[in-house]
């Protein structure tokens, strides 16, 4: 949507609404790869897993104890115990003991298969005699102090995973409890879609690489290693291209690195100054589709599709100041990170909270405020971590969340109620 300045020209200055449906028309969910169970955590499923077994295998016992006909002891107790003959003992992973007979009992210990004939098992704890009870000295009677019942203690062939069952679906977000129940079906690697590749490139002539000597009139890349970071906390794979200088044939230079990635960051030189020529680059390099977004912090945000021998890769182009960079990765670069992982749901959490300051909006679009939410009395509430300008990253760093005051409304006062857009859930607040 055009907008009209007060000085006459017009700016296309576009909604994050539109913005972030422009990126995520371009991109799709990747390739798949069969994987190493170990290398999956947080990646999503791109196949049913199908068990092809029970689990578990056999019936087998939930205690250490004796593997009894709960017949024979029904009317057991402890001041009429029931004596019953040892005739095995039984370890986990041994075959089970074939035909248990009348008044026969089998020394048993936790998953270890159940005897045949047997049909519940007795715990140690309830039984007497257990002195000289070792597998190399193995009592030959044990009394029995309490009665049982039909298949007490005793874990059913098949009664966690069916052979034949769907134990995963396709699309589900792999956590340990889903790695250790592909892993207990025997299976060692699945089917996940690939983490994407994302180059990040910083701009700036004045840019300097933390752990070298900063000369005057310089500034650290601090912008590279916090997007580099998001992404890994995506899920993506990050690659610091390195730093250009505000020339075509600087940022021409380190782009042609990046035509393996399945998206480029860049970082600073996207707003109105005389050197910022990232979108430039982008035009002559490929196409444009926006370069100013209805945001605070974040507008002067670039995007657009670079064409690299024959290839199209995606570019993002966010603004320089450290702060709109985070905010920005946040609101566009994430979710298309997540889309192309493969996940259906791609925002992040959001929360309602009882807003301790005050947001004022002057201008009409969306406000993002750094801020820390924190739970009292089971309600939910947030305080600005700080000055708001985008060049102070201190208050990021206080900062879980980020309040939204929406384009349509000119402050949210004490008070009220907000959206709140998570980023850390610390455990000491909640
Ligand atoms: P620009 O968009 O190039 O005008 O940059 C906006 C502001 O962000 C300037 O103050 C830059 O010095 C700063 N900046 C640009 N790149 C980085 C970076 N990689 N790390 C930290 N600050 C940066
Ligand atoms: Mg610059």
């Amino acid at each position: 949507m055009a907008v009209k300045h007060q000085d006459g020209h017009h700016e296309s200055m576009i909604d994050v609404e539109d913005a972030l449906s422009k990126i995520l028309s371009v991109f799709s969910p990747l390739s798949t790869q069969e994987s190493d169970i170990l290398r999956t955590n947080g990646m999503v499923l791109a196949e049913d897993v199908i068990s092809e077994i029970n689990i578990p295998p056999l019936d087998n016992s939930a205690m250490d104890g004796y593997a009894v006909k709960y017949e024979n002891i029904k009317n057991a107790s402890f001041k009429n115990p029931k004596s019953l003959k040892v005739v095995a003992t039984t370890a986990a992973g041994e075959l089970p003991y074939s035909a248990l007979s009348n008044n026969e009992s089998v020394r048993i210990m936790t998953g270890a298969p159940i005897p045949t004939g047997a049909n519940a098992v007795v715990p140690f704890e309830e039984t007497g005699d257990e002195i000289n009870c070792t597998s190399s000295n193995t009592a030959n009677e044990v009394r029995i102090h309490t009665s049982s019942a039909l298949g007490k203690n005793v874990r059913k062939a098949g009664q966690d995973v069916k052979s034949g069952e769907t134990i995963l679906e396709s699309g589900t977000v792999l956590h340990p409890s889903h790695i250790a129940l592909i892993a207990s079906v025997g299976k060692a690697s699945v089917k996940v879609f690939r983490r994407p590749e994302v180059a990040i490139l910083a701009t700036g002539n004045e840019i300097t690489k933390p752990g070298n000597k900063l000369h005057q009139g310089k500034i650290y890349d601090s912008n590279s290693y916090g997007i580099a970071s998001a992404v890994m906390e995506a899920g993506g794979n990050p690659t610091i291209v390195g730093i250009a200088r505000d020339n075509f044939e600087s940022i021409e230079k380190k782009l042609d690195k990046c035509n393996k990635s399945d998206l480029v960051i860049t970082s600073a030189g996207v707003s109105k100054g005389d050197f910022d020529i990232v979108k430039d680059v982008l035009s002559k390099n490929g196409t444009i589709e926006f370069h100013s977004v209805r945001m605070k912090p974040g507008k002067p945000l670039a995007f657009g599709v670079l064409r690299q021998n024959g290839k199209l890769v995606p570019l993002v182009g966010l603004p320089g100041n450290p702060v709109s960079a985070l905010v920005a990765f946040e609101q566009f670069c994430r979710p298309a990170i997540r889309l192309m992982l493969g996940h259906e749901f791609i925002p992040r959490a959001t929360i309602k909270a009882i807003l301790d300051d005050e947001i004022d909006n002057q201008d009409g679009r969306r406000i993002y405020a750094r801020a820390f939410v924190y739970k009292k009395h089971d309600e939910y509430h947030v305080s600005l971590s700080g000055v708001q300008s985008s060049n102070i990253l201190s208050t990021m760093a206080k900062a879980n969340g980020l309040a939204i005051c929406p384009e349509n409304k000119t402050g949210i006062k004490a008070g009220e109620t907000v959206t709140v857009m998570m980023l850390y859930w610390p455990p000491e607040v909640f």
